[in-house]
């Protein structure tokens, strides 16, 4: 555990400028050229980070390449490649502190949450340590007495995997420790707008002293950077987390050089809560589910169907619990929410807020106090009386904004939810167990909560429906996405061959 002395020393730490970490070594961009890195709460710069451009990526590529048809690395024994998985939870663990910390300063998430969020990133390389040493069995086929066949798993080449800024360390791990535990080598984008923890990450595996080549990480934009990754035709797969138009973009560029893609996109998720549910806890999950995480969560409960019954009753609890979120600096404990990632997130927040009220809703929101004017901050917000066919109620806001619906039955609410391009999660809230059930099959997203907010255990499959998403990370599903199923037939017997020619 960190003393409070050395947590007041990090406040203090000036911050490094930021360089690309290719084929074991800590580099300038080829172009010499760097980003801006800004502090959400302050607005001032924190550093500058190398621009990675295609140069960049073409070298990691190599790197990887290299390291993946003539490095050790897929060949060697199980048992030393999962030792420096180990290694590198171990230190993570180690640096839990320092992660949150950078986690918070470069994304305006507030600390007590980032926390949590990066004590979990160890757990994905143990729990993808433990996977591959289990799960590395395959199936045997008897064909008559003439063939045996049978399946092995094999590394799939260079994986190419491009994150987003809202949870970069958490979900960097959670691509970084499958495609390394199953063999692959990899080139990691980190967002532009979060560099700092996924530097952090390159520092860790260079300290687990990995073979050259096997991690690389180039920063930059993705209209340089990570579309030369995507079109790269050395890179065999691309695991992207992002916007629904981003995917949809990368699918069509990968399409030249037959990547498979395992798309983790956007969501506008329902929470469905009946007159029955037990009114306080179904009020914490939605606030908590709405308002952690800056509103910045692919999960988010954003879409509220509030039963007539309750809806009176309800919405004035969440008035009076919006007013009391406590806003501030994201590195202070108390903090509840933070500022958002940058002020063209925030523009792009505000500007839903001016959309909302010239659609016919009714606002409620907060000025910010003068003292953290200069952050990013939109105040937790409460669109009421909205219909579901709004932009409001249809487009994802990002942000900390509730938009709050009613709904008579439940043949409305299924109806209601399923109306909306998004089908990433759900969340429904009744006492009536048989509801619970028929109402989460029938909401169509790919993961659903009945009476909880979103806990998840790591066995379990992550990912979306309709534009939300294709594939599941998370459990065996991410194994299967880094490894290549191959069937190896032999002959036992002289069976018949053809003699053509002859
Ligand atoms: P984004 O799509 O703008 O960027 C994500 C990453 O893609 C960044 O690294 C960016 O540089 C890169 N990128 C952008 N254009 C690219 C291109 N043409 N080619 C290759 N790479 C490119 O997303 P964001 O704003 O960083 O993140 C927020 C979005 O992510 C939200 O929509 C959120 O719902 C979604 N998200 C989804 C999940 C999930 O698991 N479904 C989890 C977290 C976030």
């Amino acid at each position: 555990m960190v003393s409070s002395r050395e947590k007041v020393a990090l406040k203090h730490e000036t911050q490094k400028d930021i360089l690309l970490y290719i084929n074991g070594e800590f580099t300038p961009a080829s172009s010499g050229t760097t980003i801006k890195n800004m502090n959400p709460f302050t607005n001032e710069q924190i550093n500058e980070v190398a621009e990675g451009q295609p140069e960049d990526i073409n070298k990691a590529v190599a790197a990887a390449r290299y390291a993946f048809d003539n490095g050790p690395w897929k060949t060697m024994k199980l048992t030393k490649r999962m030792a420096y998985i180990y290694r590198i939870a171990d230190l993570i663990d180690e640096e839990v502190e320092k992660i949150s910390y950078l986690e918070s300063l470069d994304t305006g998430l507030p600390i007590s949450q980032t926390r949590k969020m990066v004590s979990r990133a160890s757990e994905n390389f143990r729990f993808y340590a433990r996977m591959v040493e289990s799960r590395l069995v395959g199936d045997a086929y008897q064909v008559d007495e003439e063939f045996i066949n049978y399946t092995i798993n094999a590394p799939v080449g260079v994986a190419g995997l491009i994150t987003p800024w809202n949870a970069p360390f958490m979900l960097e791990t959670w691509k970084v420790a499958p495609a390394l535990a199953t063999g692959n080598t990899v080139v990691l984008k980190p967002a532009e707008l979060s560099p700092l923890s996924a530097n952090l990450l390159a520092e860790i595996i260079h300290k687990a002293e990995l073979p050259k080549g096997v991690f690389n990480v180039v920063h930059g934009f993705g209209e340089t950077a990570g579309d030369a990754l995507v079109k790269h035709p050395d890179v065999q797969l691309i695991s992207f987390t992002g916007e629904t138009k981003t995917g949809s973009t990368i699918i069509k560029n990968s399409a030249d050089t037959l990547k498979s893609c395992s798309m983790e996109l956007g969501g506008k998720s329902p929470i469905i809560v009946f007159d029955d549910a037990d009114f306080e806890r179904a009020l914490d999950a939605c606030v908590w589910g709405i308002y952690s995480f800056n509103g910045e969560r692919c999960t988010a409960n954003s879409r509220l169907f509030v039963q007539e019954g309750i809806k009176d009753k309800f919405v004035a609890a969440l008035k009076k619990r919006v007013a009391n979120i406590k806003l501030g600096d994201p590195l202070d404990e108390v903090t509840e929410v933070g500022p958002l990632i940058d002020r063209g997130h925030y523009s792009k927040v505000r500007g839903y807020l001016d959309i909302a009220k010239e659609e016919g809703t009714d606002v409620t929101t907060a000025d910010i106090p003068a003292e953290i004017a200069k952050g990013n901050f939109v105040a937790p917000t409460l669109i009421l009386n909205a219909k579901n066919y709004m932009r409001v109620a249809q487009e994802e806001i990002f942000g900390p904004v509730l938009t709050v619906m009613t709904f008579k039955d439940e043949e409305e609410a299924i109806k209601l939810a399923n109306d909306i391009k998004y089908g990433l999660a759900g969340y429904v809230w009744t006492n009536d167990i048989k509801r619970g059930h028929r109402v989460a099959h029938k909401v169509e997203a790919g993961m659903l909560w009945v009476n909880s907010q979103n806990v998840r255990d790591l066995r379990t499959p992550f990912g979306g429906s309709k534009s939300s998403g294709i594939g599941r990370e998370g459990g065996h599903y991410g194994f299967e996405f880094y490894t290549e199923q191959k069937i190896i037939h032999v002959s036992i017997t002289d069976h018949h061959i053809q003699q053509f020619g002859k």
